[in-house]
């Protein structure tokens, strides 16, 4: 991935931020860097909205009361040009993320590059993995009930699953089809969806049960006939007709393109973010949304990530500019006092230090970092206790002083006397 640095120099200033991902998490988190005046750029390689779009009902998103899943992924998306973000229908393929200007490059061939990175990519629905089920994907097999249900009308289908999508889609599935039957792995009685998800289906005359099962087989020529369902208390098998499939057994992360890119996924892919901050383990680079490892996937925790994340770039595209100006670039000494108000010896140090730089009137630049404000910072120069001070020469640290500051200022005229020659 490395080589990414090297090919085809960009002459266009990086990008502050590159938002990889359009549904609800990368837009939230694109009107975030737009108010926030970050140039910032947003990927989608298919239709805003992602997996929200694909939705009919949306009761749960705060102010709107009941509306589509297109309807509201309509006004997000309007919502985020309004702002002036710029958006382009591109397929990220392959990333370069350690360094400090990060490297997306498309399908197409295209190359981005930008200071900071929201990796936004959501999921996909999971596959069954049965015999039947790839060659008849698109006759009869779905994944989405908004795109495909009025294919259906006036006709018998099949859903596999029991949780909140797979009651949601049945109860959409019932406007348009004759019957629909959930194919249910748990006991009669018990399925994952909530319960006024699992009230609303059970008052629902057009939804039947098959409890306890789970697909062996879908069976047709060129188009779904039928399904092999075994009972998974006994092994019998038994054909059923039907004329489709929709499959809500959960989602796979969208993170093929991030595998040995050196970003933190966990066994299933999913992206690993400070829950706090989404920051991941590569600086400048964060996670949002449904690819990331969380608790609750939903529209309204997806925006949430989206606006804690853009919130985090721009709090580090600050922090590096800070160290930049002030730290890495000047051509004297820099001596950095990392402090903290609730330290007094670390308020003492930093006296000490400012008077020794008017005493050395000017042969040293000082530069005061807060370990709480700047943990990253801290982090990254291994710097663990307050007061610590460290002597950077040409960007580089070339000494450190860490708990005994009793010879402080003649150390300080020492090092920096010798790191200025
Ligand atoms: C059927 C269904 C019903 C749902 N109903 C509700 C509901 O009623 N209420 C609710 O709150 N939530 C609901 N959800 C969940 C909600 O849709 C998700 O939690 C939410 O969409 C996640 O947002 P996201 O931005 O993280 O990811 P996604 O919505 O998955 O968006 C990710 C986007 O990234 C793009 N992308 C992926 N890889 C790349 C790449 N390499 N390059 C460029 N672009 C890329 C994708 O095309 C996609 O548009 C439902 C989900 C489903 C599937």
């Amino acid at each position: 991935m490395a080589d990414l640095q090297n090919q085809h120099p960009t002459v266009m200033e990086p990008y502050d931020l590159i938002i990889v991902g359009g549904g609800p998490a990368g837009m939230t988190a694109a009107i975030y860097g737009a108010r926030a005046k970050m140039r910032t750029l947003l990927i989608e390689k298919a239709k805003h909205g992602g997996q929200a779009a694909t939705t009919e009902e949306v009761e749960n998103w705060p102010g709107s009361g009941k509306t589509t899943g297109p309807e509201l992924m309509k006004q997000f998306r309007e919502h985020t040009e309004h702002l002036g973000v710029e958006m382009i229908k591109e397929d990220v393929a392959r990333v370069d993320l350690k360094g400090e200007i990060k490297v997306i490059e498309t399908r197409k061939g295209n190359r981005y590059e930008g200071r900071a990175v929201i990796l936004s990519p959501g999921a996909h629905p999971r596959t069954l993995g049965v015999k039947g089920e790839g060659p008849l994907r698109g006759k009869g097999v779905s994944y989405c009930a908004t795109c495909d249900a009025d294919f259906f009308t006036e006709l018998d289908v099949v859903v596999v699953g029991s949780g909140d999508a797979a009651v949601e889609e049945s109860l959409y599935l019932t406007k348009f089809c004759e019957s629909v039957t959930m194919i249910v792995l748990h006991p009669e009685g018990t399925m994952d969806a909530n319960k006024a998800s699992q009230e609303r289906a059970y008052a629902n005359p057009k939804i039947k049960y098959v409890w306890q099962s789970a697909i062996e087989e879908i069976k047709g020529d060129g188009i779904v006939e039928s399904v092999v369902l075994k009972h998974l208390g006994t092994g019998d098998l038994t054909e059923m007709p039907t004329n489709g499939v929709f499959v809500f057994i959960g989602t796979v992360p969208n993170t093929e393109f991030l595998k040995d890119t050196g970003l933190a996924l966990d066994s299933r892919g999913y992206m690993l973010a400070d829950s706090e901050t989404m920051a991941t383990n590569l600086d400048g680079v964060f996670a949002a949304g449904d690819a990331r490892q969380k608790w609750l996937r939903q529209i309204v925790t997806a925006a949430s990530d989206g606006a804690i994340a853009a919130c985090a770039a721009e709090k580090y595209l600050a922090e590096e500019e800070h160290l930049r100006h002030e730290v890495l670039e000047p051509k004297e000494p820099v001596l950095a006092v990392f402090w903290s108000p609730a330290s007094k010896e670390s308020l003492d140090v930093l006296g000490w230090a400012e008077q020794a730089n008017t005493a050395a009137g000017g042969t040293f630049k000082l530069a005061r970092i807060d370990l709480y404000k700047s943990a990253r910072l801290a982090q990254r120069y291994g710097v663990t206790q307050v007061p610590s001070v460290l002597l950077f020469m040409n960007g580089e640290v070339v000494d450190r002083l860490e708990g005994n500051f009793d010879d402080f200022t003649h150390w300080i005229t020492e090092k920096t006397v010798t790191a200025a020659k």
